[in-house]
């Protein structure tokens, strides 16, 4: 037992830090260096994603330079979301995530964009060619309605990932999500293999172990709850 079962919870949450958006004593923001990378950074968050606590969209978008968080339900285009006057959809990609057919023709930690039957081609080149790649954080549900409300996505390309690593979330979340990574866990393996830069993974999921330890302290010793309905990782 430690003094941390001893605290009781407080009464009412203070407001999160406008910057990481976490509660005070789990803000990350002194974790949160910006690096600079190649490709650009794209998230979207439904207006409804609650998770203030574990959600990890703003630790990776903290940590990339440029890179761009949006919170809403549709955008008219890709230039309108990025804030840019134009923008080139084939050279956009969009992360997939959780159908296992399509993460099955995936080599275990690959990444590839696929066409109507499987891997392209020209995968190769396509990934070289990316100036940058889209992430949908939330629910499985609430990334379903943007993916309906936002039918400029279909346009992008469509990459798949297949991660080689069992997501650090284990069994904290309230919640079943449909990936099986976090957004920050997806986008960092993205962005390492986009980049070919293999360090960026750890550097980049860095602040999420920090997180999930403050966030098990703050929480106390506890057995863990068993989801169900968790996805496995593969
Ligand atoms: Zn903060």
């Amino acid at each position: 037992m430690t003094d941390d079962t001893l605290l009781p919870p407080p009464p009412e949450p203070p407001p999160p830090c406008a910057t990481c958006g976490k509660p005070p004593d789990l803000c990350l923001c002194a974790e949160l260096v910006p690096l600079r990378v190649r490709r650009g950074l794209l998230v979207l968050q439904h207006p409804q994603e609650q998770d203030v606590e574990l959600g990890t969209a703003r630790l990776l978008t903290g940590q990339v330079e440029g890179a761009v968080l949006r919170v809403g339900l549709s955008w008219p285009n890709l230039a309108k979301a990025l804030g840019r006057p134009q923008a080139d959809n084939r050279r956009w990609g969009v992360l997939h995530m959780g159908s296992k057919e399509d993460v099955a023709k995936v080599p275990r930690g690959g990444i590839a964009v696929m066409g109507k039957s499987g891997i392209l081609p020209e995968n190769d080149l396509v990934l070289a060619d990316l100036e940058g790649i889209v992430l949908i954080d939330g629910t499985w549900a609430q990334a379903k309605t943007l993916w309906w409300r936002n039918p400029w996505l279909l346009k992008l390309r469509r990459v798949v990932i297949h991660p080689d690593f069992r997501s650090a979330y284990g069994n904290v979340r309230k919640e079943p999500r449909k990936e099986s990574v976090s957004t920050l866990e997806a986008g960092a393996f993205a962005l390492a293999k986009l980049e070919n830069r293999p360090e960026l993974q750890a550097q980049l999921t860095k602040p999420f172990d920090t997180l999930l330890d403050r966030w098990k302290k703050r929480r106390g010793p506890r057995r863990p709850v068993k989801l169900a309905a968790e996805v496995p990782n593969d």
